[in-house]
C-alpha cells in the first residue's frame, strides 16, 4: 500500500505555508514534529522535500515553547502515574499472579499467520470497521480510499529510537487529518492488526480530538492507547469468531498478552517507590536514587537500551519515557481488553460506552472511568472478565503447539 504522492504533498505545503503566515502556539507544540517527520517521510518516498529550516520566524522561541511541552507532558504522565500508584499497583501484582500461576507461553509461530490478497485484506479490516457504523467506516474508508497509507516503511530510520515500531499515525492538527506508516510489507494477520491499531488512533483523532479545538494531543493523555487497542483487540476476536484467522488472531492476542506482562512489571516496580519529589517548579521527579534502579530494571525486562549521553549518563528523560509507555500500553492494553469483549454484532452499546471514556478520559478519574465501562472495581482488578479470556485464547495455541504425545 502506497501513499499517494501528489496528496501527501499538497497536504504539506498547506500546512507549511499556514506556518509560515501565522503559526499559533497549538500549532508549535503539537503540529511542528508532524511536520517534520513527514516532511522526512516525503524525502525517503519520494526523493523531494520541503525547505523548512526557518518556517518558524522565532525559531528559539518555539523550540523553548515545545521543550517546554515536553516537559509538561512528561510530569503530568508522572503525576498519573503518582496518583494511579495504589490501583497500577493493584492491577499489575494480579495480572502478574494470573500470569505466572498460568504459565502462558510466547507462541511467536509466524509463519503461520494467513496471507491476504491485498483486495482481502483491504475488505477485511472496512468489514470490520462496518460493525461501528457510518461515521467510524467512512472515516477509515477515507484512509484507503486517498492513499494515506503507507506499508513497507521502515520508521526506525526516521524515528531516531531504540523502539521496535510496527506502525505509526501522523497527524496534523491543522490539516484535521494524517497519515499511516507500517514497517510490514508482507499482507498478513499481524500487519492487519497493527493497520487496525493506527486506524483506531486515527478514528479517534477525528471523532474526538481533532473537533474539541482544545490543545490536546495525543501525546499527553496517559488513555491514549485505549481506543486503538480496544480495536485492535477487537478485530482479532472478529478474525476469529468469523474463521477468518484462527491461530493467526490468538497468535497476535499472545503477543499482546506477553507484552503487558512485560510492561506490567516495570509499572509493578515503579509503583512500590515511597516517595516522589516536588522541585521548586512543582514538577514531579522520581528520587535520582531510584532512577538508576528503575533504568536497570527497565532494560532489563523490557529488553531494551537505555539512551545514554556523550559522558555515559543515562538520561533521566529517559526512564520517565519508559515508564510513559508501560503506563500507556499497560493500563491501556488491561482496559481495552475489557472493552474489547463488549464488541458485538450490535454495537450500539458497546459505541455508547466508548463515547462516554474517550470524551471524559482527560477529566475523570481511572476509577471513574473503570465505573463507566458497567464493570465493578474488585471485578476489574481481579480480572475476573478477561483471565478466562485469556485461557481460551491461549488454549487454542496449547492445542495446536503442544501436542501431547
Ligand atoms: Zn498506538
Amino acid at each position: 500500500m502506497n501513499i499517494d504522492e501528489d496528496r501527501m504533498t499538497y497536504d504539506l505545503m498547506c500546512a507549511i505555508s499556514e506556518f509560515a503566515c501565522r503559526p499559533t502556539k497549538n500549532m508549535i507544540v503539537n503540529d511542528y514534529a508532524s511536520l517534520i517527520f513527514l516532511n522526512q517521510a516525503l524525502a525517503k518516498l519520494f526523493n523531494k522535500y520541503f525547505v523548512i529550516d526557518n518556517i518558524i520566524k522565532d525559531y528559539h522561541r518555539a523550540q523553548k515553547m515545545k521543550i517546554r511541552d515536553n516537559q509538561n507532558t512528561l510530569n503530568n504522565y508522572l503525576k498519573n502515574f503518582f496518583n494511579n500508584r495504589k490501583l497500577i499497583n493493584d492491577i499489575s501484582t494480579s495480572y502478574i499472579k494470573n500470569f505466572d500461576q498460568k504459565q502462558i507461553q510466547k507462541y511467536q509461530y509466524f509463519k503461520n499467520l494467513r496471507h491476504y490478497s491485498k483486495q482481502d485484506f483491504i475488505d477485511i479490516i472496512l468489514s470490520y470497521y462496518s460493525t461501528f457504523g457510518n461515521n467510524i467506516y467512512n472515516i477509515v474508508k477515507k484512509y484507503f480510499d486517498e492513499n494515506r497509507i503507507q506499508t513497507g516503511f521502515s520508521i526506525n530510520d526516521l524515528e531516531n529510537s531504540n523502539d521496535d515500531y510496527s506502525g505509526l499515525y501522523s497527524f496534523i492538527i491543522f490539516l484535521q487529518t494524517g497519515y499511516i506508516f507500517g514497517e510490514l510489507s508482507e499482507l498478513n494477520t499481524m500487519n492487519a492488526g497493527m493497520l487496525v491499531h493506527e486506524l483506531g488512533h486515527a478514528v479517534d483523532s477525528e471523532t474526538f480530538i481533532f473537533p474539541q479545538q482544545k490543545n490536546i494531543s495525543l501525546f499527553d493523555d496517559y488513555l491514549s492507547e485505549i481506543p486503538s487497542l480496544t480495536f485492535e483487540f477487537g478485530f482479532y476476536d472478529y478474525l476469529e469468531k468469523n474463521h477468518i484467522d484462527i491461530i493467526g488472531s490468538n497468535i497476535m492476542k499472545n503477543i499482546n498478552y506477553n507484552n503487558y506482562y512485560s510492561w506490567f512489571k516495570v509499572l509493578n516496580y515503579a509503583a512500590s517507590l515511597k516517595e516522589m519529589i516536588v522541585n521548586t517548579e512543582g514538577d514531579i521527579e522520581i528520587p535520582p536514587e531510584e532512577i538508576d534502579s528503575i533504568n536497570k530494571m527497565i532494560s532489563g525486562i523490557l529488553d531494551v537500551t537505555i539512551y545514554e549521553d556523550s559522558e555515559g549518563n543515562v538520561l533521566d528523560q529517559e526512564c520517565v519515557i519508559r515508564l510513559r509507555d508501560s503506563l500507556i500500553y499497560a493500563l491501556g492494553g488491561f482496559f481495552a481488553r475489557h472493552l474489547s469483549l463488549m464488541i458485538s454484532d450490535d454495537n450500539k452499546e458497546f459505541l455508547k460506552i466508548l463515547n462516554n471514556i474517550i470524551t471524559s478520559r482527560k477529566e475523570a478519574t481511572f476509577e471513574e472511568l473503570i465505573e463507566m465501562t458497567g464493570i465493578s472495581l474488585e471485578d476489574y482488578i481481579s480480572g475476573k472478565l478477561i483471565y478466562p479470556k485469556m485461557d481460551t485464547d491461549t488454549l487454542v495455541l496449547k492445542n495446536r503447539y503442544e501436542k501431547k504425545i
